[in-house]
């Protein structure tokens, strides 16, 4: 029998995942003795290997692409903010067996903008570019801050406006949901890209894929506000496409998803081992790591 409690991160591909290293520098800090591994899985293998962690002792998992959705059809009761992003990043065993799931990125990138890089969110225009697994994720706790209006555009326009929708309807929902936002909050209106013409934000939040594959979403001229900031949900060693386009385009801020990513695996660890560890020295040692 094992004495450490095991975690992991399931996902396909996982081999360049920072996940293990994040979070035995998180338990190395807080002085817990956890056992965290990155293990390759296909969305087919994906229920019965998860089931296998957890009958054999597992206590928590990371889910990352492409798994973030069976995740959340895994899990036996979510969060309100994982119920409403409809995709899992943390399962978490329960007392009773049982195995929570939660979403973390939002509050991840949250952290990273106003905790971290001192950006306001309350009373600014938002642009959201993409309407994935990642968007859906972050509108409720970017919502949570009250700003003047969100837009979501996306290559398929189709996607931003349901999902613009789905977040508006909910909008007068009860009030017990934290998530769920009365309209006067803030709108969101979701479009094609073809629709930014004219239009200016204060901050612009990158959640396509595009970076991955070092692709930019066809942006107008004029569409970054005096003194906004640009944001990359995508991170790597050197700059992303975006946030190439954002330092052309003078954004005051142009930020990858780095601190995202630590700050997201921060509330997972709290979720599992509630102890909150802090993330400023593992972003700063991850960043010397890299030359941007
Ligand atoms: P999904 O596959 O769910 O969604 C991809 C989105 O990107 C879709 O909206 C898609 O548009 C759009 N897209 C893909 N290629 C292009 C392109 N060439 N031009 C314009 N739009 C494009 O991915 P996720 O939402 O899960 O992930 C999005 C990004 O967020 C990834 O880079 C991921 O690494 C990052 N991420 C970072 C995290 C962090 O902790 N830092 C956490 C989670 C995600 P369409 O609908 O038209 O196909």
């Amino acid at each position: 029998m094992t004495l450490i409690d095991r975690y992991a991160v399931f996902g396909h591909p996982i081999k360049h995942s920072k996940s293990p290293r994040i979070h035995h520098l998180f338990a190395e800090q807080t002085g817990q003795s956890i056992e965290y591994s990155a293990q390759d899985v296909s969305a087919e293998q994906f229920s019965a290997t998860a089931k296998k962690f957890f009958t054999e002792g597992g206590k928590g998992l990371n889910c990352t692409v492409p798994l973030k959705e069976l995740a959340w059809n895994y899990a036996d009761h979510k969060t309100e903010r994982a119920q409403l992003s409809k995709a899992v990043n943390t399962l978490a065993l329960q007392a009773d067996g049982s195995i929570l799931g939660d979403n973390t990125d939002g509050i991840g990138l949250v952290s990273d903008l106003i905790a971290n890089h001192a950006i306001t969110l309350a009373g600014t225009r938002i642009l959201i570019l993409g309407a994935g697994g990642a968007s859906r994720g972050i509108i409720g706790p970017i919502l949570d801050q009250f700003p003047q209006a969100v837009v979501i555009a996306n290559r398929t326009a189709d996607k931003a406006v349901n999902l613009a929708a789905e977040f508006h309807s909910k909008a007068s929902a009860p009030a017990h949901a934290p998530y769920l936002h009365p309209i006067g909050k803030g709108s969101v209106t979701g479009c094609g890209f073809d629709d930014l013409k004219n239009r200016q934000f204060d901050l612009i939040l990158n959640a396509t894929s595009a970076s991955l594959s070092g692709q930019l979403p066809p942006l107008p001229a004029g569409l970054l506000a005096e003194n906004g900031n640009c944001y990359d949900l995508a991170y790597g060693n050197e700059p992303t496409a975006f946030v190439r386009w954002a330092q052309e385009n003078h954004a005051a801020k142009s930020l990858d998803g780095l601190g995202m990513l630590v700050e997201q695996a921060a509330e997972a660890f709290f979720i599992w081992r509630g102890v909150r560890p802090e993330t400023r020295p593992v972003i700063e040692l991850l960043n010397s790591e890299r030359q941007l």
